[in-house]
């Protein structure tokens, strides 16, 4: 999950509001919940206590000096980040820390830079921790190189070619690592990664032990995509799917064409779902207007990595449903309880039907019969049920009779249970799922 969205609350509570959500968040259904969160930028910041944390500044004060006006950051003190770092641990779930390479900002002295001839704000000594004290010499351009591939607004981009950034940054990342000072274990989602060369992000990982990174590639080609995480070594936010997720469900006439979901060339958890990580919406993108719960469903029984978010579970209270679709079966809990229980491991998936635009099925192959697996069906039609008959190649299901676990649609009455079927030993079933909804059927008994 990610653990916040763009303007938290300021005043420095907001660690202390995501570690009350601890135990609710690895307990959502049935046993199963999250099992890593992501924090903010944790450094102080240009903008203090204002800052969202994109624009860092003391890397080293985590909100436990007095600087940029504030000693806690807009989230909380250093011990509060701490101790929700501490509380997710208790539950079993690791913390992952949002990581911003490319830039600095907010320099509070000018000095002479013998590379562009005149006074920079480049003068990074008066940090009040004292590490990662960089000059000049850190940032484009320097007497090594001119430029890499990407600036972010009008903050110094940092030079990882030369100067003292690549090695200060592997050293504060394995401190941020320790508990006694964050206890980041459960590694590191990369800010802009667009805009430096991907081999700083596979040092970092290898750097550290082998963590997992995951890159902001913020871009809707696959290909650009995989080359990234190929050179990075890392996993990377699916992009490609959510803009096609956002293109068909925006479209509340049905016109869109579902099975794109799940067309390599415009997912990458279709292409390479060992390093795809979906979302449905973040911090600064969350265009999904129309019925974000079968953009949910589609994330939580897919391949890929699925990341929810925070304002989506509690805020939209996506978590029960939301609105219309609040009920029995509907919302992200009981979608949770899906993958974790039905498909223990991770779904393995088998397209069951992808020619029609208005509905698709796809299944998720069983591990053994207390995780038999499941079938999905999604409906993007306004008005109509949709389904039939697919034909299942997954065991557990076959000569069982078969029933809806989690289902959805918010048209007013719609959202009720879709009836159960049986599923013969050749593996042909009838599913069905209600206008924009979708039904997660699986074996009866749990
Ligand atoms: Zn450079
Ligand atoms: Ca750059």
């Amino acid at each position: 999950m990610q653990g916040f969205y763009w303007d938290v609350p300021g005043g420095g509570n907001w660690y202390n509001t995501m570690k009350a959500n601890a135990r609710g968040l690895r307990y959502m259904a049935g046993g199963v919940g999250i099992d890593r969160i992501w924090f903010p930028p944790v450094s102080k910041a240009e903008g203090g206590g204002y800052s969202m944390g994109y624009n860092p500044y003391d890397y080293y004060d985590l909100g436990q000096y007095d600087q940029k006006g504030t000693v806690e950051t807009r989230f909380g003190s250093q011990q509060e980040l701490k101790a929700a770092i501490a509380e997710f641990s208790r539950y079993g779930i690791v913390s992952m820390a949002d990581i911003v390479l490319n830039h600095r900002a907010g320099a509070e002295r000018q000095e002479a830079n013998p590379r562009v001839g005149g006074a920079t704000w480049t003068d990074f000594s008066s940090v009040a921790s004292g590490r990662m004290a960089w000059h000049w010499d850190a940032f484009h351009p320097n007497s090594y190189c001119s430029w890499d591939n990407g600036t972010f607004g009008g903050a110094l981009d940092v030079c990882h070619h030369a100067g003292p950034a690549y090695n200060d940054f592997k050293d504060w990342l394995n401190w941020l690592k320790d508990p006694g000072n964050a206890g980041f274990t459960g590694g590191w989602r990369y800010d802009y990664v667009k805009g430096y060369a991907p081999w700083v992000n596979k040092d970092m990982n290898a750097a550290t032990g082998g963590m997992m990174g995951i890159g902001e590639y913020w871009d809707r080609d696959v290909d650009a995509l995989n080359k990234w995480a190929v050179e990075s070594g890392s996993s990377v936010f699916d992009f490609p799917l959510y803009y096609t997720m956002r293109d068909i469900l925006n479209d509340a006439s049905g016109g869109g064409w579902l099975p794109d979901l799940m067309d390599p060339r415009k997912s990458f958890a279709a292409k390479w779902d060992a390093r795809a990580v979906t979302f449905v919406a973040n911090h600064d993108t969350d265009e999904i207007h129309a019925d974000k719960m079968l953009a949910y469903a589609f994330i939580l029984t897919y391949k890929g990595y699925p990341c929810l978010f925070w304002k989506d579970y509690f805020d939209y209270a996506l978590a029960e449903g939301g609105g219309a679709g609040t009920g029995e079966g509907n919302g992200i809990k009981k979608l949770v309880w899906c993958r974790e229980q039905l498909a223990a491991g991770g779904p393995n998936i088998q397209i069951l039907k992808s020619d029609d635009g208005d509905w698709i099925s796809y299944g998720a192959y069983g591990y053994s019969g207390g995780s038999p697996g499941y079938i999905v069906v999604m409906n993007d039609s306004p008005s109509s049920w949709k389904g039939g008959w697919v034909t299942t190649g997954n065991p557990y299901l076959k000569n069982r009779k078969l029933k809806a676990y989690a289902w959805s649609s918010a048209r007013s009455g719609y959202n009720s249970r879709p009836e159960a079927q049986y599923c013969d030993g050749a593996g042909n079933v009838q599913v069905w799922a209600p206008p924009r909804g979708y039904a997660v059927y699986s074996v009866e008994g749990f």
